[in-house]
């Protein structure tokens, strides 16, 4: 197949920013409203994401002002909203996320993990927009359900109007400290150089037309030859998953190309490559709730974008945040396997040569590619000794351990992002005198670990 601009595949999308600003209602409001409605407009749940065809954007977009001709058949939005996603969305090093949006509350304004999510966010180069979020919340706002945000503003009153921009201004302040340029969406002078910000309300949906007529232009104007559809298989493990019934199963986000039932699979396992046959290709019925058990439908090929789950033997050692590889005829089953160990190479390249650090651990390899690049900034400095995907066992508290021999006792610790440690682990950890961090906010983790190198040279 050619690359043409006339066969464009969906952009993905993905959702970040702190707890509790609104990432789930927001992706509820775009996709309950129709629902609602009774004009599902093909919405379909798919595995860790949601898929909004082209009529049903037309529809949902058609009182904005600023409109573009939409070429993109869809949008794929990545439902696992939160920390767990984005530093797995990777594919061939970059972010597998073509655009992202960062959900601001504006009550409260730039919070810890809104900071981590821009950080993250700039370190992939990933464009992105910013949803100012529970406008609705303003005092005295007055409600005008799904409008563009601009009409909704001519509703209000000029208390309100004056607390918008009070707010708006205090937000683009604090963007501006950590780095970038921002603006309202429909007065940003130049699109490359300022994030837009669209104000949005995720209870009565005022500015949701405008963040989805956003996304559709930002992604066709900045990044058509990137959308282009390629045969080529570009996917990436989102998620290693028991499911009853099932065995050890995938979820992967299909970013381009076709996969078929019977394709031989390679994938980057914890002890080497993973080489497979997909057993099964699984998409859960239309407008089914994904999390409700054995509603899944099978299919015989499936072409991206798409979210799918698939079955294959030998799973259970997968890393999460890897790309899956499909061995086609003409391919070399070796040369494959080396390709499919590289992103966990580049990993292992960044521990300590001298051996001598702190152990690192996190449930992804894009987690941990993110602590693992913190760690090594200059204001942060600390030396890694080892690294682990998937909970803290005791062999983790042994290798460890390895530390309290040497001069450099405080070494003896275990830097936790966003995994378990299991009781024995803990148990054991204890007895040999290791340190054990957990935290989900990677800077959380630098805070306890620089507290207690302070402590042990007082
Ligand atoms: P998440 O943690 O970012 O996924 O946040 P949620 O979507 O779970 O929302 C957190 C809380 O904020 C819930 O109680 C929502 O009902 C509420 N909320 C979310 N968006 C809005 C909004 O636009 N306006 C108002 N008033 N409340 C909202
Ligand atoms: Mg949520």
């Amino acid at each position: 197949a050619k690359r043409s601009a006339d066969d464009l595949r969906s952009p993905i999308c993905c959702i970040l920013g702190h707890v509790d600003t609104g990432k789930t209602k927001l992706l509820d409001c775009i996709r309950r409203t129709n629902v609602q409605e009774g004009e599902a407009g093909g919405i379909t749940q798919q595995i860790g994401a949601t898929y909004f065809p082209r009529e049903n954007i037309i529809e949902r977009t058609k009182d904005v002002r600023t409109k573009v001709e939409m070429k993109v058949p869809g949008l794929l939005v990545i439902d696992t909203p939160g920390h767990e996603s984005f530093t797995n969305l990777r594919s061939r090093g970059s972010g597998l996320c073509d655009i992202a949006i960062l959900v601001v509350d504006i009550m409260h304004g730039l919070e810890p993990q809104t900071i981590e999510s821009l950080n993250l966010l700039k370190m992939r180069h990933t464009p992105f927009v910013v949803a100012l979020n529970k406008v609705d919340r303003l005092y005295s706002w007055k409600s005008c359900p799904n409008a563009p945000i601009t009409n909704a503003f001519e509703k209000q009153s000029r208390d309100v109007m004056n607390e918008f921009d009070r707010r708006l201004n205090q937000i683009i302040t604090q963007i501006k400290e950590q780095g970038l340029n921002s603006e309202l969406y429909y007065k940003n002078p130049d699109r490359r150089k300022y994030v837009s910000i669209v104000p949005t309300s995720a209870i009565s949906g005022e500015g949701v037309p405008d963040l989805l007529m956003l996304l559709v232009t930002l992604t066709q104007q900045m990044m058509e030859s990137k959308l282009m559809y390629i045969s080529e298989v570009q996917c990436t493990v989102l998620e290693v998953k028991v499911v009853e019934g099932l065995g050890t199963t995938i979820d992967v986000i299909l970013v381009n190309g076709v996969l078929h039932e019977g394709d031989q699979i390679v994938v980057c396992g914890m002890q080497g490559p993973i080489v497979t046959t997909i057993r099964a290709l699984l998409t859960p019925h239309p407008m089914k709730e994904i999390r409700v058990k054995g509603q899944y439908l099978h299919h015989k090929e499936l072409k991206a974008a798409q979210g799918i789950k698939l079955t294959a033997q030998g799973l259970e050692h997968a890393i999460a945040g890897t790309q899956l590889h499909v061995v086609g005829p003409d391919d070399d089953l070796e040369d494959i396997k080396e390709e499919a160990m590289e992103d966990m190479k580049n990993v292992m390249s960044r521990v300590d040569k001298s051996g001598e650090g702190v152990c690192v651990q996190a449930s992804t390899l894009g987690s941990l590619e993110a602590l693992l690049e913190f760690l090594k900034s200059p204001a942060v400095k600390i030396p890694v000794s080892g690294i682990s995907i998937g909970p803290v066992h005791k062999r983790d508290v042994m290798r460890a351990s390895v530390m309290l021999e040497r001069k450099k006792k405080e070494y003896a610790t275990i830097l936790a992002f966003d995994v378990k440690v299991t009781p024995e682990a803990k148990d054991l950890a204890e007895e040999l005198g290791v340190r054990i961090f957990t935290a989900d906010i990677i800077y959380h983790l630098f805070d306890q670990f620089t507290a207690y190198m302070d402590n042990v040279k007082e």
